[in-house]
């Protein structure tokens, strides 16, 4: 592999083809590419913790260049959970649809319907580390809007819009979007570095 290989730690081929877009003077691979088939542990309790655990993982074992990201929904009613547990907020048996439900029910009897959604993308190159981080402040809607999208998507209404992210288009959730600003810094980054 040359210097201007990136592993990506994801399995989520959607946010895969939006980064090798962003960076078309990198080789941006998977970790299918590279045999990596195991389900990488994302046992820390911040979203830093786990971007780093990630990325060290593909460093440590595989030995190559690596970025990988953690993302997690931050409500401020609720001493900003779900956090870095979104994925599995209604337990291990969960789904974007039981994940919502409790949130709702937890923020029911809540004025305060302030939230953010919080991107960690940790970055290991040529034997330093790097973090960059993205945030998207909003609120959270008392029922659900739209229906693209993914997650809290269709209970989550950024600031200065009239709509849920699930009532954007992948390119205007893009633009603003924690995820968007997280890699956007990450890519201005490596192309500062060319
Ligand atoms: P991940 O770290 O990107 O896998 O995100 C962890 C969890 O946060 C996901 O399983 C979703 O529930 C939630 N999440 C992350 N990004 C978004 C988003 O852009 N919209 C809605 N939910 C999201």
């Amino acid at each position: 592999m040359n210097n201007k290989t990136l592993v990506f730690a994801t399995n989520n081929n959607h946010k895969l083809i939006e980064v090798k877009q962003l960076l078309p003077d990198y080789k941006i691979i998977s970790l299918k590419e590279i045999n990596c088939f195991e389900d990488i542990p994302e046992t820390e309790n911040t979203l830093q913790g786990n971007a780093i655990l990630k990325a060290n993982y593909i460093t440590e074992k595989f030995g190559h260049n690596c970025f990988a990201d953690d993302t997690g929904l931050e409500v401020e009613a609720l001493n900003n959970e779900p956090g870095v547990y979104s994925a599995r907020y209604a337990g291990m048996d969960n789904n974007s649809e039981k994940n919502i439900e409790k949130l709702l029910t937890n923020l029911s009897n809540k004025k305060n319907r302030k939230a953010q959604f919080r991107t960690v993308v940790a970055l290991n190159l040529n034997g330093k580390q790097y973090l960059f981080e993205g945030i998207c402040k909003g609120t959270i809607l008392e029922n659900k809007q739209g229906e693209s999208g993914f997650g809290y998507d269709p209970i989550f209404k950024p600031s200065g819009y009239e709509k849920s992210f699930a009532e954007m288009s992948l390119d205007e959730k893009g633009k603003i979007s924690h995820r968007g600003k997280a890699i956007k810094k990450l890519i201005d980054f490596l192309n500062n570095k060319s």
